[in-house]
């Protein structure tokens, strides 16, 4: 089989996507499931909506459009704002867009009516991440603006947190948010159907609050293909942690110095986070064939026995206690990040075991 390689478990995925609608549905919550990372594969798809997810999500209207090709008509949302130059495949991909800008809005809405289709909008909220949203303060603005719109469907409100600043899901920044659904909903005469309180990282909040106020929605995708908690990478109890896993071939093992040698100015890549220094001289040094232009190298989780400590376009240099056997394969777990990237690099070939036999 070629290397690198990235194989992809769709029974364990399904059973973990069961698992997080079946916990977050005893809390009135549910879950739309997000395809991005396998980009749009269509039998993920398939396999989150047989556990139950409501509708699917993506960041990328090609995605989307790879879902529709293979024949799923359930509900899809893009979960990035459309762009300008792409409203018209947005409207008659998606049913429902996130949204920031009104005047975005005002495009797809210029794009649904001739196309004679309706087009949903979660508008979100921004509450501290600092990556997209409206200001709480101007929203009440923004719905109103969107409430004039020929063939725009103002869906419900949501926000994203965790992804650009770490800020933690709590019951405050969920409050307002469940605060500003209620509020909105009594100014304009509205019913909010979808108040979408985050991603993966919402969900230790969500199984500890005792407020879920108006909370009824959540955003899942590396919850239930890595089985991890995003705040701290911790595994979730009860699901699987090894639906992914990345194989690299050994191409080098020789012992070596632990230490570089000779005058040292920047490298081109950076080094691993963790610098602890190896604690013997010399020692195994194996390269192998997987770099930056395949995978993020340095969000991959290593086998007991060995460790990271360095990586390249084409190289990732590791310590082991034993020489490795020149074209044996090492397996790792990949964070989001190394997932994302081996999922669209070429250079990275997929395999896809188990999912729907229809
Ligand atoms: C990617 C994304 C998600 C899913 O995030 P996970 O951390 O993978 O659960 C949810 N919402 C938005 C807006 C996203 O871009």
């Amino acid at each position: 089989m070629s290397s690198p390689r990235i194989e992809v478990d769709l029974d364990l995925i399904g059973q973990n996507a069961e698992e997080l609608v079946r916990r977050t549905a005893a809390r009135g919550v549910s879950v739309t499931a997000i395809t991005k990372a396998l980009r749009g594969l269509p039998a993920l798809g398939r396999v989150f909506l047989a556990a139950g997810a409501v509708a699917l999500g993506d960041s990328r209207v090609e995605n989307i459009e790879r879902l529709r090709a293979d024949g799923i008509d359930a509900p899809i949302v893009l979960v990035r704002s459309a762009l300008p130059s792409e409203v018209g495949r947005v409207v008659a991909a998606a049913d429902m867009s996130c949204a920031t800008e009104v005047e975005i809005v005002e495009l797809l809405s210029a794009a649904a009516v001739p196309a004679r289709r309706v087009h949903g909008v979660v508008l979100m909220v921004e509450l501290g991440d600092l990556r997209e949203g409206i200001m709480p303060g101007d929203l009440p603005d923004a719905i109103a603006r969107c409430l004039t719109l020929p063939n725009i469907e103002v869906r419900g409100i949501g926000t994203n947190l965790a992804c650009r600043n770490g800020v933690v899901p709590d019951d405050r920044n969920l409050g307002e948010l469940s605060d500003l659904a209620t509020s909105i909903e009594a100014q304009f005469g509205i019913t909010l159907e979808v108040v979408s309180g985050g991603n993966s990282s919402s969900l230790g909040w969500l199984s500890s609050t005792e407020k879920v106020g108006r909370i009824n929605n959540l955003r899942l995708g590396e919850a239930i293909l890595l089985g991890r908690d995003p705040l701290g990478r911790a595994p979730i109890p009860g699901l699987h942690q090894d639906a992914a896993t990345i194989f690299a071939e050994v191409i080098e093992s020789k012992h070596k110095p632990r230490r570089a040698w000779g005058q040292r100015a920047q490298s081109t890549f950076a080094p691993p986070a963790d610098a602890t220094p190896l604690d013997e001289h010399h020692g195994w040094h194996s390269l192998l064939a997987v770099g930056h232009q395949d995978t993020d190298p340095l969000d991959l989780g290593a086998p007991s026995g060995v460790r990271i400590i360095g990586a390249s376009s084409d190289h990732l240099v590791i310590a082991s206690e034993h020489r490795l056997a020149l074209g044996s394969e090492i397996a790792f777990g990949p964070g989001y990040s190394a997932l994302v990237r081996s999922m669209s690099s070429r250079t990275v070939h997929p395999v896809v075991r188990g999912g729907p036999a229809f």
